[in-house]
């Protein structure tokens, strides 16, 4: 039987970043504007290691490339997801990602990003940036050219255990004051649409304008996942998300709970509380990923966790 895999983040300095990867869930930071959490990728600009062990010290990327039985022989070049948790103490800027068929197009052959967020923690009036009111394409261009960004921008209240799916072409920011959990795909893409006009050592950052225009889609449309809540002994879990690329859920612990044996390996997040999976202690902030044929499992505790594995579309290796 494989072993659970526990990982070590890496962290990110941003300037919209604060002290709440510290303050909430205890890691040890580099500075005072940590902006991200790396939690479980194989990206070159964030490679997780293993921290336990007879694997400990390897990255997530060569486990991948060496260990492949340990994700059930997935198809891919790369790891195809990415966890982050993300400490918003300001605003972030204002962007959307392409598809795979135009990043593939017009950025080297990357893939898109499709991305999801779960609301771990907000202020009371935090807000979240999600979709435009532009009816058009020609409508978008011309409020985007006469800087209408109060009007064409869509900002919604957002409370915590909100959950939302970021498709292809959906203009979206983080606001400040959220903590959020993102799932997403292995890739960096992004176009920067609009920045509040801010400077970053005393200029403002690069705005992507006509590749922006070009994916975003008009008019805007929320996608939502039908949530499925299910009862597993002590637990509850409820699919947050299932699309080409990632099947996201999120599980409440409370007391005990057998889990029956998964095709695919698995991603896990501790995002509250504490418990045990197979008699491993299990807290806040614990990043693992349960191999394929590692077989079933037992949860206990109290906790939240938000669990995630590939999506069909990814598994078989198709381009959805
Ligand atoms: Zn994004």
């Amino acid at each position: 039987m494989h072993e659970i895999i526990f990982l070590e983040p890496v962290f990110k300095e941003m300037i919209w970043g604060g002290t709440r990867l510290r303050d909430d869930f205890g890691y040890e930071i580099p500075g005072e504007h940590t902006g991200e959490c790396w939690a479980v990728s194989a990206h070159p600009n964030g490679d997780c290691t293993v921290k336990s062990g007879s694997l400990r010290g390897r990255t997530l990327s060569g486990l991948w490339r060496e260990h492949r039985e340990l994700f059930g022989g997935a198809e891919g070049e790369v790891f195809p997801l990415l966890i982050k948790i993300i400490d918003a103490k300001a605003d972030l800027s204002i962007q959307v990602h392409p598809d795979d068929a135009y990043a593939k197009a017009h950025e080297n052959g990357s893939l898109g990003k499709t991305e999801c967020w779960y609301i771990l923690d907000c202020d009371p009036d935090a807000k979240i940036v999600i979709g435009h009111h532009a009816g058009s394409r020609e409508e978008l261009r011309q409020m985007i050219d006469e800087k209408q960004w109060s009007g064409l921008i869509r900002v919604l209240p957002i409370e915590k255990g909100d959950f939302f799916q970021i498709e292809p072409g959906t203009v979206h920011a983080i606001k400040g004051g959220t903590l959020i959990l993102e799932t997403q795909q292995n890739s960096d893409i992004t176009y920067r649409l609009y920045d509040y006009d801010r400077l970053s050592n005393g200029k403002p950052r690069e705005l992507h304008i006509e590749k922006s225009i070009d994916v975003i889609r008009c008019p805007h449309r929320d996608t939502a996942g039908e949530r499925v809540l299910r009862k597993i002994g002590g637990a509850e879990a409820e699919v947050l998300i299932a699309c080409p690329y990632y099947e996201v859920e999120k599980l409440s612990v409370n007391g005990e709970a057998d889990f029956e044996p998964e095709e695919s390996f698995r991603i896990f997040s501790v995002a509250e509380g504490k418990g045990s999976i197979d008699g491993v202690e299990l807290r806040k902030g614990d990043h693992f990923i349960l191999p394929a044929g590692y077989g079933g499992y037992r949860l206990q505790g109290a906790m939240l966790l938000i669990a995630s594995r590939p999506g069909s579309g990814q598994e078989k290796g198709r381009n959805c």
